[in-house]
């Protein structure tokens, strides 16, 4: 009997999981190409259940600093492992994580480990409306949170395949405490801080927006929020889920000197595995129980492997060598691809923030808001990555997802990305129908 193939599974994934996926993106439907799915990854490379292997962009959504299979990761997984896989109790990994968090981010004295970038997000409103005890959530719209019911409404991420970017299934009353305005757009801000700022318990943004394109906003957005914040008494909260650790051991926050009041952590401190943290001032976290009122807890939080692997991605990420490296490779592939986006037969933009980029393949400069990214954006970001697929490179399958670089997307790899890149472009050059508005 011949081996399976990637079409045995994908039929097989279909009987038993909803959509042949356990998170919707990996449908591939944003792209309308079968999912790919994966056998191995090693470094910068990805490689499918038919033995093709890709340069990976996708990166798995952004956990993998130092690429799959980085040796350290492997090697503090495969040390943790014969000492017992969870225990119920405490055990050293996570306070070796969380020193190591707060080393980074000297602002926070506390760290509470869960297991998602959901959870921490869920638990820091929580915590936000029971430090100020007020109810209102101010978010902003096309930046993605995860999937608890507060921030399921007009979000980022795949919940932009939805209508109105909004999940079913969320009573309204659970959304009825979010004001949603849209980005770059400080004076909406203001306006609900004039209206309803005594009620306002935070204001929960990406402080970089990744997950409705990258959309990076003006000088000041960040220190404006904190100001507005704190000119109602509500809480800042940055939802670092990708910008921690990435862009700087302190995220985001040390990049823009901007401090937050609390930050969601999840993606690179886990290394891959399972982690996400909420993190902050003791006066804020010791409100969670067991000290505080604040009710959070988690069978698997703080589970040893997921902390192994965090402690070993979070140490290489405050390496100075490692993030020079990083830096190297980011600029590498920015530098490679650049001269040949110029040359694309139609709009192709790359929009880079350390080591994250995005392609945005819409008319004129690249957007701040989210909602830029129409019908013909879209169609010329699924006709290349279904190109760069053909020839063995891989991006985030939607045109709203960004684009990760690690320490293994070394020069070969930018030479390589850049040729199929090309070749891709070429592959495209005789369709009108992709052409720039004139
Ligand atoms: N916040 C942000 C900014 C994210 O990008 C994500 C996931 N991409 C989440 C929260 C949710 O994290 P998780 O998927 O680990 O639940």
């Amino acid at each position: 009997m011949s081996a399976a193939t990637s079409t045995d599974w994908i039929e097989r994934a279909r009987r038993v999981l909803p959509g042949g996926v356990s998170s919707p993106v990996r449908s591939f439907r944003g792209v309308g190409e079968p999912p790919l799915l994966a056998a191995h990854g090693d470094g910068a490379h990805v490689v499918d259940l038919d033995g093709r292997r890709y340069v990976d962009f996708l990166m798995s959504f952004g956990p993998l600093l130092g690429g799959h299979a980085h040796p350290r990761i492997v090697d503090a997984v495969a040390r943790a492992l014969p000492d017992g896989s969870c225990f119920g109790l405490t055990s050293p990994g996570e306070v070796r994580l969380g020193e190591a968090i707060v080393r980074a981010m000297p602002w926070c004295e506390r760290v509470r480990f869960v297991n998602s970038g959901t959870e921490a997000v869920m638990t820091a409103i929580r915590l936000a409306r029971a430090a100020t005890k007020r109810t209102l959530l101010l978010r902003f719209e096309g930046c993605y949170h995860g999937h608890s019911d507060a921030v399921l409404v007009r979000g980022g991420s795949g919940l932009r395949a939805l209508p109105d970017a909004s999940s079913a299934g969320v009573p309204a009353g659970r959304v009825a405490d979010t004001r949603i305005v849209p980005l770059d757009d400080l004076a909406a801000v203001a306006a609900v801080v004039a209206r309803e700022g005594r009620d306002l318990a935070a204001i929960l943004v990406e402080p970089i927006p990744a997950n409705a394109g990258l959309l990076l906003q003006r000088d000041g957005f960040l220190r404006e929020l904190r100001r507005l914040a704190d000119s109602c008494g509500a809480l800042l909260l940055f939802d670092e889920v990708i910008s921690g650790f990435r862009v700087a051991p302190g995220g985001a926050a040390a990049k823009f000197g901007v401090t937050p009041d609390l930050v969601t952590l999840g993606k690179v401190i886990g290394g891959g595995l399972p982690v996400g943290a909420v993190a902050g001032p003791a006066r804020i976290l010791e409100l969670l129980a067991p000290l505080g009122p604040v009710y959070q807890a988690g069978t698997l939080s703080g589970n040893p492997l997921a902390m192994a692997a965090g402690l070993a991605s979070v140490e290489l990420a405050c390496d100075p060598a490692f993030r020079a490296q990083l830096t190297a490779c980011a600029a590498g592939i920015a530098a490679a691809i650049a001269p040949v986006c110029a040359e694309a037969p139609f709009p192709l933009t790359p929009v880079w923030c350390e080591s994250l980029f995005w392609l945005w393949t819409g008319d004129g400069p690249p957007p701040r808001r989210a909602g830029a990214i129409d019908a013909a954006a879209t169609r010329r970001y699924q006709r290349l990555h279904e190109r760069l697929r053909a020839r063995g490179v891989l991006l985030a399958p939607a045109a709203d997802e960004v684009a990760f670089v690690s320490t293994a997307h070394d020069a070969a790899v930018a030479r390589a990305a850049a040729a199929a890149l090309a070749a891709a472009l070429d592959d495209l050059r005789d369709d009108p129908t992709l052409r720039a508005a004139s």
